[in-house]
């Protein structure tokens, strides 16, 4: 993905501030540290690895320190857990509450979000059909995404 990749973390460390300043919640420097660190890129980054990382910086990082920082990122919708990979990633719409759906790159493992609203209505009127209440959703699809399939051809 050729872009500014310095933008996509201001970005997201602005939008972490305001929402938490609008939850009153605060953006203690280690949730801020975490979030940062999930946001060194667009690959997903591992509970340990994430603590690996804090680790090295001097930071509390016992696992239950860092643990409540992931789940405080995650109720606050900063990041999503991409379950297939079992490891965590910034999310770029935090301000507007959504499912993460994903798509995964098998060659460089970077995960997009992709817009959902017509899939998310299609599945709850599908499983209404079969009197079945949708809670959770995973979707996780795996390809090739633009720049890898730029670069095998
Ligand atoms: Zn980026
Ligand atoms: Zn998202
Ligand atoms: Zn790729």
């Amino acid at each position: 993905m050729a872009h500014n990749h310095n933008h996509c973390i201001e970005q997201a460390l602005h939008t972490a501030e305001t929402i938490c300043a609008e939850q009153g919640q605060r953006l203690t420097k280690v949730r801020r540290r975490a979030l940062e660190l999930i946001w060194q890129s667009h690959r997903p980054l591992g509970a340990y690895q994430l603590l690996a990382k804090l680790a090295e910086e001097g930071f509390n990082s016992a696992p239950p320190t860092v643990y409540r920082a992931l789940d405080f990122l995650l109720n606050a919708g900063l990041i999503h857990k991409v379950e297939s990979m079992n490891a965590y990633l910034g999310c770029a719409h935090a301000d507007k509450p959504h499912k993460g759906y994903f798509l995964i790159c098998d060659e460089c493992h970077n995960v997009m979000e992709f817009d959902y609203q017509d899939i998310h209505q299609a599945l709850i009127a599908k499983a209404a059909t079969q009197g079945f209440e949708l809670r959770a959703e995973t979707i996780e699809l795996t390809g090739l995404c633009a720049s890898c399939r730029g670069a095998k051809s």
